[in-house]
């Protein structure tokens, strides 16, 4: 039989005849590759050269199971989390999935947060949050992998607590586990070619392992993308579009009630009852928001989205979930998040809804800012 070659992206074994399953890569592109020794699978090809993002990558069975072989290694684990969708990237269960190994928590993207806020207070923010959903892991990095915020810090903590230990990065998709990787060896100095792939048992995922020393190593897991995150119901521009990439620029807008917001067409912001106030939308700078009277909003929605309110786009409207409501009391300041998408700034008391597709979560939370 013929050797298997491995994606020197992603780790899966190469194969050039099924074009919708991992590790797929042309044969023309395939046999180039192993003259010149840069062997990628397709998606990691397109990932490189069009930054396209793959949907899916693993079933939460496949992603518990990969948690469960990890407990059974004693190991150090970084948690990767996203700090513009906390709430939906952290993973309840994770201390008890790990057993006994030590957790780091790792909040990326800190660069998409508004520059007038405090690292520190983003800190304390978050280290509460973590021990109210009852947590006790205390070390959290606030990072960034595209502007190389605390890696070089993040990779010396690392060194320095690992023991001899492997260490798994870990964390569901699209929170930047392999951009922060990838920095935090380029940081190191290592080069592509040090990047080895394994296999997990029983499932069909290869990690990419990243030798620390003769005896342990740094391993990449794939993620889980979450069905109550928004970029599940989406296809990879929308994502694109959906997913920060600048810093967001916050935008307010003052309100009565009676009045709406539509975030693209993925979401509305009910006004009910209150006095008039400023409602801040923390969303990427690329998604469009929308006021307009709540009175003839759902059939705003329904000419309208996919061409004035997107995403989705026009040829995903079909397929996105109707938008359910969902009414809240607003006692003291509060941020209402949508998750995947972002979330609204509300400051005085009053009634407000938010209608999104039903599988998408919404958390009620302190104000991050
Ligand atoms: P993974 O699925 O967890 O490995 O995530 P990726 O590393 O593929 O990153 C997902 C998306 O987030 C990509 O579009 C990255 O460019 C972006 N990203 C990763 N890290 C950062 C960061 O620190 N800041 C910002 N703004 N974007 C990031």
């Amino acid at each position: 039989t013929e050797e298997v070659l491995y994606c020197i992206g992603c780790g899966a074994g190469l194969q050039t005849d099924q074009p919708k399953e991992r590790g797929y890569t042309p044969k023309s592109a395939y046999d180039k590759g192993v003259e010149s020794g840069e062997l990628y699978c397709q998606r990691c090809f397109k990932l490189r050269h069009y930054n396209q993002l793959e949907k899916v990558q693993m079933t939460p069975a496949e992603f518990r199971q990969i948690l469960h072989e990890i407990s059974e290694d004693n190991a150090l684990i970084v948690n990767v989390i996203d700090i513009f969708d906390v709430q939906s990237t952290i993973i309840p269960a994770l201390e008890r999935l790990v057993g006994n190994n030590d957790i780091v928590f790792v909040a990326n993207k800190v660069d998409l947060l508004p520059s007038d806020v405090k690292s520190s207070k983003i800190e304390a923010w978050l280290k509460k949050y973590l021990k109210d959903q009852g947590f006790k892991a205390r070390n959290v990095f606030l990072t960034s992998a595209v502007k190389n915020k605390a890696i070089d810090d993040l990779f010396s903590f690392i060194d320095q607590h690992r023991k001899g230990r492997n260490v798994y990065i870990v964390g569901v998709s699209n929170v930047g586990k392999s951009t922060l990787i990838n920095s935090m060896l380029r940081a190191q100095g290592f080069s592509d070619s040090v990047i080895t792939t394994s296999q997990f048992p029983g499932t069909t995922l290869d990690l990419i392992k990243i030798p620390f020393d003769e005896a342990s190593d740094l391993i990449d897991t794939p993620g889980i993308l979450k069905d109550s995150q928004m970029t599940s119901l989406l296809d990879y521009k929308s994502i694109e579009q959906i997913l920060p990439q600048k810093r967001i620029k916050p935008r307010t807008f003052q309100l009565n009630p009676g009045q709406s917001l539509f975030l693209g067409g993925m979401a509305r912001f009910d006004y009910l009852e209150g006095d008039k106030q400023g409602v801040t939308v923390y969303l990427s700078n690329q998604v469009d928001i929308h006021r307009r009277k709540t009175e003839g909003s759902d059939e705003f929605l329904a000419k309208h989205q996919g061409d004035l309110l997107t995403p989705p786009s026009a040829s995903e409207v079909e397929r996105f979930p109707d938008l359910v409501g969902q009414v809240y009391t607003i006692k003291a300041p509060c941020d209402l998040v949508i998750a995947g998408l972002g979330w609204l700034s509300i400051k005085k008391p009053g009634k407000v809804a938010i209608y999104a597709p039903k599988a998408v979560d919404i958390f009620q939370r302190k104000p991050l800012i």
